[in-house]
């Protein structure tokens, strides 16, 4: 119960990477504000469920992360529930592809509001009570995408590039307050998101959808597999950790040998 008394927002937790964070960090004894689309009714079974397995405090808001008034419920919600925010953990991402030329100008704002300028906005928030408290964590979860392109994702490359740069810029700013600032960077994560881009592969190629995966996954992961969601809570919740005090400005790679060639 390493996390015992610490509270957690984790954005975009009611599926894919998020829910697998939420779960960790909810094992580990944190308090946790889940947040993302869902129905109230689907949310709350899902609270239930994490409540279940881990008996930690939960609670969940369903603010959307492209809209600012959305962004202050959220650290509202928190604080009301648990009291404070001691770590946060900005994972609601969006992806759109399309080569540049052809890239609609609103897909491309809207893809750097979700993945970048809402970052900014909820990390500001919560900085000064996290300064106060001299104790904060702040864990984005950028992409292989912020250390190299890949064709077609223009908006997602360039804003988890952006949230690398910014995220060290937090962490000098703010390291003196024992607050962190990192980047964990996974490569394929089997997730909604990334069904979306099997589907298409498997469209254009015309092949069996199990084929795309192998496809998918043989191009550029070397390990041939996928990162889990859990995997990348272990790294969270060790992130979220007194053993990471000193470890701050960092971005991680966890992608089976993506980066390392
Ligand atoms: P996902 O689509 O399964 O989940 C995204 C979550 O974000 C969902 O809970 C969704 O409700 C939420 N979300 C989306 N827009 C939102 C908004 N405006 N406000 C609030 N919540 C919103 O995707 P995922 O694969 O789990 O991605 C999570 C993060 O991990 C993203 O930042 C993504 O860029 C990053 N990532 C994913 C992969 C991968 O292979 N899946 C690889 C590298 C990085």
């Amino acid at each position: 119960m390493i996390l015992k008394g610490k509270s957690a927002i984790v954005t975009g937790s009611t599926s894919g990477i998020g829910l697998g964070i939420a779960r960790r960090m909810a094992a580990a004894g944190a308090d946790v504000m889940l947040n993302g689309s869902r129905q109230p009714a689907e949310a709350e079974k899902l609270l239930n469920e994490i409540k279940a397995e881990t008996g930690a405090r939960l609670a969940y808001c369903s603010a959307d992360m492209s809209k600012e008034a959305d962004r202050g419920r959220l650290v509202d919600e928190t604080v009301r529930a648990f009291g404070k925010v001691d770590v946060l953990i900005n994972n609601a991402g969006i992806q759109y592809v399309s080569k540049v030329a052809e890239f609609p100008l609103d897909k491309w704002n809207e893809v750097l509001e979700v993945n970048l300028s809402s970052i900014f906005d909820l990390t500001r928030r919560v900085l000064p009570g996290m300064k106060d408290r001299k104790w904060g964590r702040i864990i984005n979860i950028a992409s292989v995408h912020g250390l190299i392109g890949s064709t077609k994702k223009s908006a997602y490359t360039a804003a988890k590039h952006g949230l690398i740069g910014f995220s060290k810029v937090v962490a000098l700013e703010y390291c003196e307050y024992g607050i962190t600032c990192n980047s964990i960077c996974p490569g394929w994560v089997r997730t909604p998101l990334v069904e979306k881009q099997i589907e298409a592969i498997a469209k254009e190629k015309n092949i069996p959808y199990e084929e795309a995966v192998v496809d998918l996954l043989s191009e550029k992961q070397p390990s041939k597999q996928f990162v889990t969601p859990d995997q990348l809570g272990g790294l969270a919740v060790f992130l979220a950790s007194d053993d990471a005090a000193q470890l701050t400005g960092v971005a991680i790679p966890v992608d089976g040998g993506w980066t390392a060639r």
